[in-house]
């Protein structure tokens, strides 16, 4: 199956074709055809998948269609949850809309709410916008959503995540009627599926990977390690293996400031970026990773949502994230469309119950590989903290005896756990 006979236009063929697509991803070939025929999508498709162009693409063509009657008013609406990612969809509506008359804008915090308000006067087809920021222009008096007639929620998931669901009812009830709404979401839990109930009017569920399943075509691998020596093996690992491109996540924006400076001094070119920087440092600190001026790239889990880089080769796991959910967004940030990727994360005993939280997520064990040097003073098998009782705090158990220093890894593939 090809775009043409997708049915998409010629100017979004055009587009496609000079971004050297040759064929439809699979949430692309699922999405189109439900999209244009004007229904309502509840889609789980996770990061990589190119699900941006599966909705953007038939989203333009449609608002091509329907051509509006003389003033240009807003008629599509895309919500994220974060800054990055509306830049990042914001770019890819640019992008396939290159040869479309449509102008678009994007209305984020952190920038200038001036320089916002002189675009929407112009008047907009296409608002990609945070949820905030979007509801301060509608405070304003400066924004007006009643002719959207499309509205997309990008990782909504994420957004319930960040408390926004009480921002997009309100929203909601601003748009216009009737209205199609297209929901993307990388998980399908419980509250998403209450949301699309009250949400989306019988929906097409789309879903392209099995649900919660972290991508098969990353490599994900645990090096037990302790705490205190984890910035350490964190240097060794990225300078034996000669990695030129990293991102790794800590849990906490300090975390992230104090690692980025103490790789910094490793001689690594080191980068970070959180909820606590400005728009301008985070968006400089990825254009400089994207294009190799720096190295490494310390990330949370908020400032990383949107982050897409074609070929992005390794992920690390400074810390686990608290949300077994979170591990599988983040290991999406490798091996997308397609290539090959990998992940590892560096766990500390009190991180056992998380990765055990992620490995019942997963449904399998994620293969141990003990770093020679940097063995743990603690006993990393997780079958015993999967039997305790409560799974409260780590379980501190007596060190496994090893068999000293050098030789290769020792692997201890997870699965033969009893
Ligand atoms: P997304 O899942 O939307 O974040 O897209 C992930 C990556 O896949 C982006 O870098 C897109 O440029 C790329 N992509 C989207 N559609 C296709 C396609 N049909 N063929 C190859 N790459 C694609």
């Amino acid at each position: 199956m090809t775009f043409e006979q997708l049915g998409l236009s010629a100017g979004l063929l055009r587009a496609v074709a000079d971004q050297g697509y040759t064929e439809p991803t699979p949430i692309q070939l699922k999405a189109i055809p439900v999209i244009l025929d004007g229904q309502d999508i509840l889609a789980s498709a996770q990061t990589g998948t190119g699900k941006t162009a599966g909705f953007t693409l038939p989203l333009l063509q449609r608002l091509g269609t329907n051509a509006s009657n003389g003033r240009r008013m807003t008629r599509a609406l895309i919500l994220t949850p974060t800054r990055e990612l509306a830049a990042q969809v914001g770019e890819s509506v640019t992008t396939y809309g290159k040869y479309l008359p449509f102008r678009a804008a994007m209305i984020y915090g952190g920038v200038s709410f001036g320089g916002q308000i002189r675009q929407l006067r112009q008047g907009v087809d296409i608002i990609i916008a945070t949820p905030g920021r979007l509801l301060d222009h509608v405070n304003q008096g400066t924004i007006d959503l009643s002719a959207v007639e499309i509205l997309v929620l990008d990782e909504c998931d994420r957004m319930l995540d960040m408390g926004f669901i009480h921002d997009i009812r309100k929203i909601m009830a601003l748009l216009g009627q009737p209205r199609q709404t297209l929901m993307f979401s990388a998980t399908f839990s419980k509250p998403i599926q209450q949301l699309a109930h009250t949400l989306l009017k019988s929906p097409v569920q789309i879903e392209v990977v099995p649900r919660n399943t972290a991508a098969d075509r990353v490599e994900q691998v645990v090096h037990p390690v302790d705490r205190h020596r984890k910035r350490e093996l964190l240097s060794h690992i990225i300078g034996f293996h000669n990695w030129q491109q990293v991102l790794v996540f800590t849990r906490t924006k300090h975390g992230a400031n104090r690692l980025a400076e103490q790789l910094a001094k490793d001689g690594l070119k080191t980068a970070a970026i959180h909820g606590n920087k400005t728009q301008a440092a985070r968006a400089r600190a990825l254009k400089d990773f994207k294009q190799g001026r720096v190295r490494v790239l310390v990330a949370t889990d908020v400032a990383s949502r949107g982050i897409d880089i074609d070929q992005l080769p390794y992920v690390v796991n400074f810390e686990l994230p608290n949300v077994p959910e979170d591990y599988v967004h983040r290991i999406g940030r490798t091996g997308r469309a397609g290539n090959e990727g990998r992940a590892i994360s560096l766990i500390s005993d009190d991180e056992l119950p998380l990765l055990v939280s992620i490995e019942r997520l997963l449904k399998k064990s994620l293969t141990q590989d003990i770093v020679p040097g940097y063995e743990p003073s603690f006993a990393s098998d997780t079958s015993s903290v999967r039997s305790a009782p409560a799974p409260a705090g780590p379980r501190r158990q007596r060190p496994r005896s090893r068999s000293g220093g050098g030789g290769a890894p020792r692997r201890a593939s997870a699965g033969a756990r009893g």
